[in-house]
């Protein structure tokens, strides 16, 4: 098992050695962003309800932790891997530096489906990796979140397990929690939020406005994709396709997206939405669309399809959904992209938000939150698009260069040690 055994890894990579070579980085900050700072793997036993005790593969990746502590999620799917959760761990590194948090980079999972195990066996399974993995976090060390496969009820369990580790409540250990236990007013909407801000900024970029004939579809209905639809909705664009594991979801008039969310509360999924047409997720992301959200996981647009590609506009929700080439031969196309480190990076701005607010034990009104946020993904958007046009570049290594900059700097004043 090697750090380089994933696609994933290769491209987060391939990405920063392409950043850094238009930057002309410093070679020797370069060569150490490469690797991750360290990575923990730990085996998680859990008694399943039929009295079997299964092993589940766990780790724990801190990339870079210059700036602050760790920070960055937890996933649990069965493709999790130290290749997959080192290239996660880098990429929040960068994003967290992109938007000018005092955090550092990290990312955590097991390798495991979790629709497959009972409640029972989940919060096993949850408080025993916690356990496992409680002498790298805390709140001054790393701090993790939900990502794909957790939620409020996960963080919950794993602020509890560390909570009775050290025999007080600590809810800085963890952010995304369910607001009775310490989360933040305007966390669970943050990353889908963040995504329609940034659509927003493109717009107003390119000299545009939203519309009632804005086109989008969303690939990935879920934490980030489901948000996203509301306020992009709730703004008069007409969402024409939505797509999760089980397929797609089709309206030309556009659907209501009230009644879709309302549908996967009763359902779970999508599928058997009787309002709409059925479609393929290939078929979603071939649409003819303005804007186009892949909002559900990474590799989803690769040499394979990017020539299917009809979009417009990009807004990467999910953490890499783009592969390095199709993001260059996208651009080459006209098509705008809004890369994942900015695009998605309202949520891991609110959860600092929620960690200041758990320190302070004094708590924010949610028009606070959601102005600070957009605050500093506007910001951000602006930095991108300058470093764009300085650089000539496309607006990942845009991203990428706008990042290293600000954590290169922090990295030599702080220099290496010993030196
Ligand atoms: N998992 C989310 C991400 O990929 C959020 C991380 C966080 O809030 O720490 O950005």
């Amino acid at each position: 098992m090697s750090l380089f055994d994933s696609p994933f890894f290769q491209d987060a990579y391939a990405q920063l050695e392409s950043a850094g070579g238009i930057m002309k980085m410093d070679p020797n900050v370069l060569e150490r962003l490469k690797y991750p700072k360290r990575a923990l793997q730990v085996s998680v036993p859990v008694r399943l309800d039929d009295g079997t005790v299964k092993v589940f593969e766990g780790y724990r990746v801190q990339h870079n932790m210059t700036l602050g502590p760790g920070k960055g999620g937890i996933r649990f799917h069965p493709h999790v891997s130290l290749s997959e959760t080192a290239a996660l761990a880098m990429l929040m590194t960068f994003k967290n530096s992109l938007v000018g948090l005092p955090l550092g980079g990290a990312k955590g999972g097991i390798k495991v489906d979790p629709n497959d195990l009972s409640r029972a066996e989940l919060q096993a399974m949850t408080r025993r990796y916690t356990t496992e993995i409680a002498m790298i976090i805390g709140p001054d060390k790393d701090i993790p979140a939900p990502d794909i496969g957790t939620d409020g009820q996960t963080m919950a369990w794993m602020m509890d397990t560390y909570s009775q580790l050290n025999g007080y409540a600590i809810p800085g250990v963890v952010t995304g929690k369910p607001i009775a236990v310490g989360g933040s007013l305007g966390r669970a909407e943050s990353t889908g939020k963040g995504l329609a801000y940034c659509v927003n900024f493109a717009y107003a970029h390119l000299g545009k406005q939203i519309t009632s004939s804005t086109t989008v579809a969303i690939h990935g209905f879920g934490k980030v994709g489901i948000p996203a639809a509301n306020d992009l909705y709730a703004q008069g664009a007409k969402i024409v396709a939505v797509s999760d594991y089980t397929g797609g979801i089709y309206d030309k008039k556009g659907l209501n997206i009230h009644s879709v969310v309302e549908w996967v509360k009763q359902n779970r999924v999508l599928k058997g939405y009787p309002e709409a047409d059925a479609i393929t997720n290939e078929e979603l992301l071939a649409l003819d669309v303005d804007v186009l959200a892949p909002a559900a996981i990474d590799g989803v647009i690769t040499k394979d399809n990017m020539k299917n590609v009809k979009a417009r506009m990009i807004a990467e929700g999910a953490n890499g959904p783009l592969t390095k080439e199709a993001v260059e031969y996208l651009t080459a196309k006209g098509v705008f992209i809004i890369p994942d480190i900015l695009c998605n990076a309202g949520g891991v701005v609110v959860s600092y938000f929620e960690w200041v607010q758990g320190l302070q034990a004094f708590f924010w009104d949610l028009d606070t939150i959601n102005k600070k946020l957009h605050d500093i993904l506007k910001l951000a958007f602006d930095r991108v698009v300058d470093t764009q046009r300085k650089h000539n570049c496309n607006m990942k290594q845009a991203a990428f260069i706008a990042s290293l900059d600000r954590l290169q700097g922090a990295m030599r004043l702080r220099g290496m040690w010993p030196g």
